[in-house]
């Protein structure tokens, strides 16, 4: 088979968008998949913002300073971007979520709610798969889980529930919608598997 008809037959891999509330364990669940699935992409964030002790460049974030990611923006290098608190710029680079996919490979990115939004604005519709976790018991729980994680005012508490109250309206626009169990954390993880598997 000449190099050229063995490229045609790779299948084009997808894009697995993982948004849901704080509190919910997308953290845990991204960290298990990414020790779980060597093979897979897990794509870094570029910031503006400095590194923190311990973090390394290219593993979460791409650090870099304001001119960088204003070029970038220009150069329309973004998928989306936004400004966070305390003015830090963050985005999303459609590079390295688009060029692994094309060999054929699974990308793992989590992605808020707004985020992910904007993105499939811009993306092929068969580029990606949209997972959505979402708490399996009563919203107090997770917000015993948000209190248990670090300490926290009622004041801040009551406005993360806020947002989550508005991210949980979110979820019918997701693929999928998968139910996270209190203390079930393995269970989440096969689950997700399997609908990842399912697109392989
Ligand atoms: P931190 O500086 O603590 O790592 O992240 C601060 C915030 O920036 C978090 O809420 C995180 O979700 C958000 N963030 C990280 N990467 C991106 C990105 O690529 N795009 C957007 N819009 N927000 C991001």
């Amino acid at each position: 088979m000449s190099p050229k008809n063995k490229a045609l037959t790779i299948k084009r891999g997808k894009i697995i968008f993982v948004s849901g509330p704080s509190g919910v364990g997308k953290g845990t669940l991204i960290n298990a998949l990414r020790e779980r699935h060597l093979d897979w992409v897990f794509p870094p964030s570029c910031t503006t913002r400095k590194p923190r002790p311990g973090e390394k460049e290219g593993e979460t974030y791409y650090f870099i300073d304001k001119d960088d990611f204003d070029k970038k923006i220009e150069a329309g290098d973004f998928l989306e971007y936004a400004i966070v608190h305390g003015g830090n710029r963050y985005g999303t680079l459609k590079k390295p979520l688009l060029d692994p996919i094309k060999e054929g490979k699974t990308v793992v990115r989590e992605f808020d709610v707004q985020g992910f939004t904007q993105a499939r604005e811009i993306l092929d519709r068969a580029d990606y798969v949209s997972i959505f976790l979402m708490p399996a018991e009563s919203l107090d729980i997770l917000a015993q889980r948000i209190r248990d994680r670090a300490p926290i005012t009622d004041t801040e508490l009551e406005k993360r529930m806020e947002s989550v109250q508005k991210e949980v309206a979110k979820a019918p626009i997701y693929d999928h919608i998968l139910k996270s169990y209190d203390g079930e954390i393995e269970r989440l993880i096969v689950d997700a598997e399997a609908i990842i598997a399912s697109y392989q």
